[in-house]
C-alpha cells in the first residue's frame, strides 16, 4: 500500500513512440516536447527512455528546462521553444538550440555569440503563421534571408517553423491549411539557399490529421503521454500517467449534515464519504470539486463531492464497497485525464502539467 503517487509508465511511453513512428515518413524527424516537466511527468526520465528509443530532438519552453535535461546526461539536440535574452549564455553554455522569434531576439542572440565568440551556431527560426503569439511575418522572409547570409559565419540555420493555432480542430481546416500554404512558401524562399534545413511545423494533431505537411520534423508532445485530442486516437494510445492515492478516512454523514469547507455539499440522504490525501495543492482544483469529478475506487465512479480543500478531497463510496487503507486511481487506463478534464471543462494538457512537484513521482521501466 502506497499513498499519492504519479506512476509514469515508461512501456506506456515507448507504445506512444512507436504509434506515431509509424505515421511517420522514414525520413521525418521525431522532436519530443518534453515541456512542463514532461508535461507533467518526468521531464528526464521520458526524456531517456526516448533517446534510447532513437528519438531526433527534444524540445523545451525554457532555457532551464533544456539546462536539466543537459545535466541528466542527454546529449540529443534539443530546441527551446522560448527564450529569454537574459538566459542566452547559459543556453550557448549547454549547447540548447534558440528558436529566434523576433528582431529582437535574433539581434541580442547575436550579440551573445559575438560577445563569446561563439561561431556557426544552430538555430531555428520561428514564423508566425496565423496564432499572433510568437514569431517573425511572413514579410520578414527577404531581410531575414539577407541576416542570414550577412552573419553566416556566426549563425546556421538548423531549422525553420511554425506552430498551428486549431489543428485539433475540423471546424477550423480552412484556417489551418491557409496557415499550412503560407509555411510552404516560407519554405521554399528558404530552402534554395538553405537546402538543409529543417522544416517542421506539426504539432500532435497535425500529424494526425494534416500527415503531407510532415516536412522534416514533427513536434510532439500530447500524444506521447497518451493523449490524442480524438476519442479514436486516444483508444490507441496509452496514458503514461497513472495517478493512485488512498482513502484516509470513511465518514457516514445522516440527512441534513454537512461536508467541507463552507458546507458545500448537504446531504439530502444518508451519505457515505472517503476523504483522499490530495487537493488543488497538489493540481486537483476546486473546479472538480462539486460533483463536477469523479475518482475510481474498486473500478466504480466516486464522484468529487464539496469544496476541494489545498490537501485534500471528498468523494461520495455511497454505492462503493470500500474501506479506509483502500486504493484509489484518480488517473489511468479506466481513468483517463482527458475525461477528468472534460468534466472541468478544461483540456487533459492543463490537468496532466498542473500535478504539482509535491506528488512523489515513481518511474516505472517495464
Ligand atoms: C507545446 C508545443 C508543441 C506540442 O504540442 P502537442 O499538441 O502537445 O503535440 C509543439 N510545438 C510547439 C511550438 C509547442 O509550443
Amino acid at each position: 500500500m502506497s499513498d499519492t503517487v504519479l506512476e509514469i509508465h515508461l512501456s506506456n511511453l515507448r507504445h506512444n513512440y512507436s504509434f506515431l513512428r509509424k505515421r511517420l515518413s522514414t525520413n521525418t524527424k521525431l522532436l519530443a516536447v518534453v515541456k512542463a516537466f514532461g508535461y507533467g511527468s518526468d521531464a528526464v526520465a521520458v526524456a531517456t527512455c526516448l533517446a534510447e528509443q532513437g528519438v531526433d530532438y527534444f524540445g523545451v519552453a525554457y532555457v532551464h528546462e533544456g539546462i536539466a535535461l543537459r545535466k541528466a546526461g542527454i546529449t540529443t539536440p534539443i530546441l527551446v521553444l522560448h527564450p529569454q535574452v537574459p538566459n542566452f549564455e547559459a543556453l550557448i553554455n549547454h549547447q540548447l538550440e534558440p528558436s529566434l522569434y523576433s528582431q529582437r531576439i535574433l539581434d541580442a542572440f547575436l550579440n551573445k555569440l559575438k560577445e563569446t565568440q561563439t561561431k556557426n551556431y544552430p538555430v531555428h527560426v520561428k514564423f508566425n503563421t496565423g496564432l499572433n503569439r510568437l514569431g517573425f511575418q511572413p514579410k520578414d522572409v527577404v531581410s531575414l534571408l539577407d541576416s542570414m547570409n550577412t552573419n553566416s559565419a556566426w549563425l546556421h540555420l538548423q531549422g525553420v517553423y511554425s506552430h498551428l493555432a486549431a489543428s485539433d480542430d475540423s471546424s477550423e481546416a480552412t484556417f489551418t491549411k491557409m496557415q499550412l500554404r503560407t509555411f510552404v512558401d516560407i519554405a521554399s524562399s528558404f530552402k534554395v539557399a538553405h537546402p538543409n534545413t529543417i522544416f517542421h511545423v506539426l504539432n500532435t494533431s497535425g500529424v494526425l490529421r494534416y500527415p503531407d505537411a510532415q516536412y522534416d520534423m514533427v513536434r510532439t508532445g500530447i500524444s506521447l503521454y497518451g493523449y490524442g485530442n480524438d476519442p479514436s486516437v486516444d483508444a490507441q494510445l496509452k496514458p503514461v500517467l497513472t495517478l493512485k492515492t488512498i482513502i484516509s478516512q470513511i465518514h457516514v454523514l445522516e440527512k441534513g449534515a454537512s461536508l467541507g469547507y463552507n458546507r458545500a455539499f448537504v446531504a439530502t440522504t444518508k451519505t457515505k464519504t472517503a476523504t483522499l490525501p490530495l487537493g488543488h495543492a497538489d493540481g486537483i482544483g476546486r473546479i472538480y470539486g462539486n460533483g463536477n469529478g469523479y475518482v475510481m475506487i474498486h473500478d466504480q465512479k466516486a464522484p468529487i463531492i464539496g469544496n476541494v480543500c489545498m490537501d485534500m478531497i471528498m468523494v461520495d463510496v455511497t454505492h462503493i464497497d470500500c474501506q479506509e487503507g483502500d486504493q484509489v486511481i484518480v488517473l489511468g487506463p479506466d481513468a483517463s485525464a482527458e475525461t477528468l478534464a472534460n468534466s472541468a471543462g478544461t483540456i487533459s494538457y492543463e490537468l496532466i502539467t498542473g500535478l504539482s512537484q509535491r506528488i512523489k513521482r515513481k518511474i516505472m521501466s517495464l
